[in-house]
């Protein structure tokens, strides 16, 4: 499905240079060396680390362990992944989505990919929703539940919650933390999907809702992080 999408957007062109390129990947080597890649990172919520913390827990993490166990998001949202993520955002942009894609299980190990029993998106906030009419973080998380063969389960958003802007992390997670409703029983092993996770405090509420409707262990998964200096 994702790959018929790139061959019909995108023949034998990588994505980021446009140069031909051969393969099944939308990109070229030398593009996909040059990203952005979110390493090192805080194991625990993906946060962005100078070099000397490399492997160790964040101290957010340290004060407060969030409601996943671990965070996957392999690039950093800079460079191009910002410019593919903007077009896939604004424009619905289902060539930018595709490759978003593609480079989230590119840099996720196999045993990432074979670990969740059911992919749960970041439900879209009602206002925006009524705004943009879409939801790519649902458009991301339908096509990995169907290429990872697992069911796609929905949360919902309790209240219309206020806007995040302008709020620090310690606000947010007081707006978030009874922000979401999912239907249970869900299987033991949940990935929770978005396009850019920011601060976390989203997929914390997420998660949270996720584990009192059964789930026993939770992972935050994003194609993006976003770097320190916005975090
Ligand atoms: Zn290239
Ligand atoms: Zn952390």
């Amino acid at each position: 499905m994702v790959d018929a999408a790139l061959r019909r957007a995108l023949p034998g062109r990588c994505a980021f240079c446009l140069s031909p390129r051969s393969g099944e990947r939308p990109w070229c080597p030398a593009c996909f060396e040059a990203l952005p890649w979110n390493l090192p990172a805080c194991p625990r919520c993906a946060e962005p680390q100078p070099d000397r913390f490399s492997g160790r827990l964040c101290g957010a993490c340290l004060r407060r362990p969030p409601a996943f166990a671990r965070a996957r998001a392999p690039l950093r949202y800079a460079d191009e992944v910002a410019w593919l993520v903007r077009r896939f955002k604004f424009q619905a942009s289902p060539r930018a989505g595709a490759v978003l894609l593609a480079l989230l299980e590119r840099g996720l190990a196999d045993e990432a990919l074979a670990w969740p029993q059911a992919i749960v998106p970041v439900p879209l906030h009602p206002r925006r929703s009524r705004t943009r009419g879409f939801d790519q973080a649902e458009w991301l998380a339908r096509r990995l539940a169907r290429r990872l063969e697992v069911p796609l389960r929905h949360g919902e958003r309790r209240r219309d919650t206020p806007s995040q802007r302008g709020l620090d992390r310690a606000e947010r997670r007081a707006n978030l933390r009874h922000g979401f409703r999912v239907t249970g029983p869900l299987p033991r092993r949940v990935a929770l999907l978005d396009d850019v996770m920011t601060t976390g405090a989203t997929l914390d509420a997420l998660g949270r809702a996720c584990r009192a409707a059964g789930a026993e262990e939770v992972e935050a998964w994003a194609v993006a992080r976003t770097p320190l200096a916005e975090a």
